[in-house]
């Protein structure tokens, strides 16, 4: 892991487009989200000189002291998308509109409500994903498969909340062609839930594949990986 974080982010950035072609799409149908959790603003202002546009955070009060220390060091930033990649609890909702751009985690009626309400509030929308439990593991979050289009009709009247697609955290395979058939699973499943009418007009991204196995989900329709080790180096 030599180099500097401009030089890797570059070269995954390579990758991307690269894989994007190899799926028959132009790199700018593929999102490379920096996932920047634990690693200082510094690291990430790094990435984003490099020409990283769309970064990715864990942790709501993590994002919240980083984005503002970015901000003050990176001025203009509004070309820059924040992602929310983690676990979201209901209470953080609010803060999570205000900071997020798009949501990866939605994994519940009660937090679409939640980020529903805090949205309409301010009279603006939130952008989610509908985190899908692709191995079907008790230990983390996500909704199954086969609940996915009744999850999609009980939120379809949230109207200041716009499902655009599907994510997923597929646990760590050590055989690769394990990992591509549950990305392709996620593919499938969005296009066979493509057509219900929804606020934000239906579903289109798939937030899939990270610092392992990038390449693979993008040749499997990944439109948004994130990445974090291959561009930031080891997590402490
Ligand atoms: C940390 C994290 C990533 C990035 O993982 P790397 O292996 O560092 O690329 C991607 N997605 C989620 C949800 C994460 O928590």
């Amino acid at each position: 892991m030599n180099g500097g974080i401009a030089e890797r982010y570059r070269s995954v950035a390579e990758r991307v487009a690269r894989a994007a072609e190899r799926s028959g799409r132009a790199p700018s149908d593929v999102v490379l989200l920096a996932v920047g959790k634990t690693f200082a603003a510094e690291s990430v202002i790094e990435a984003v000189r490099a020409g990283c546009r769309d970064l990715g955070e864990n942790y709501v009060q993590e994002a919240r002291v980083k984005r503002a220390e970015v901000e003050r060091l990176l001025a203009p930033t509004s070309a820059v998308r924040w992602h929310f990649i983690g676990r979201l609890q209901r209470n953080k909702a609010r803060v999570a509109v205000e900071l997020f751009d798009l949501v990866h985690s939605l994994d519940s009626e009660a937090l679409a409500d939640a980020l529903d309400r805090a949205a309409a509030a301010g009279s603006r929308v939130v952008e989610c994903l509908v985190e899908i439990n692709l191995g079907g593991e008790s230990t983390k979050g996500g909704i199954a498969p086969d609940r996915l289009g009744d999850f999609l009709r009980s939120v379809a009247d949230r109207s200041s909340l716009h499902v655009r697609g599907l994510m997923a955290i597929p646990p760590p395979e050590a055989d690769p062609s394990v990992a591509r058939l549950r990305f392709r699973r996620l593919r499938e499943l969005r296009d066979r839930h493509a057509d219900l009418p929804l606020p934000g007009g239906g579903l289109k991204e798939l937030s899939m594949g990270m610092s392992a196995d990038y390449e693979a989900a993008i040749e499997e329709g990944a439109t948004i990986v994130r990445v974090g080790r291959a561009i930031f180096g080891p997590r402490g």
